[in-house]
């Protein structure tokens, strides 16, 4: 069993489809075992995605991060992080496999619905940047 970080981004809020994405993860073996409603700061949302800071579409992720609510989420399964990573399918939903959650759901390449975590190290980084350990009811 593993845990990893998950965003449903403001575009889904806004659709009002949290209840479908939720829907696919419990489908698929994971447990939602934290979830919050919040609205994204410009300094959350800019350290959120410092990875990404010199990248060309950095300032317009970050214009869209603080648009609308956002639900962020900590996962458990077993392999989490992958497990996660295949239902949420490619960055770019006209990559993504039939079925994931981007190809059902996400309007374009920015617009893509999730965020999962990319690795247990930063699953666990990302989990620290958003929940206290007390917050996370298995
Ligand atoms: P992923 O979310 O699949 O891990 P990345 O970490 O590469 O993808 O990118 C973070 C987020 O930045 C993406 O989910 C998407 O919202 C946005 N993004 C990535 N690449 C582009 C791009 N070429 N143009 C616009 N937005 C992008
Ligand atoms: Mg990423």
């Amino acid at each position: 069993m593993n845990r990893t970080f998950s965003i449903i981004k403001p575009d889904a809020t806004k659709r009002n489809i949290t209840g479908a994405i939720n829907k696919l993860i419990e489908d698929s073996n994971l447990k939602i075992v934290a979830q919050k409603r919040i609205q994204l700061s410009r300094d959350k949302a800019e350290g959120f995605y410092s990875v990404h800071k010199d990248k060309p579409f950095f300032n317009d992720l970050i214009e869209y991060m603080t648009s609308g609510a956002v639900i962020i989420q900590v996962l458990k399964g077993n392999n989490a992080v992958d497990q996660y990573r295949k239902i949420m399918g490619a960055t770019n939903p006209d990559n993504a496999e039939a079925g994931t959650i981007r190809k059902e759901f996400a309007l374009n390449i920015q617009e893509n619905s999730v965020h999962g975590s990319d690795s247990e190290k930063n699953a666990e980084i990302e989990i620290r940047y958003f929940f206290d350990e007390s917050e996370i009811i298995d």
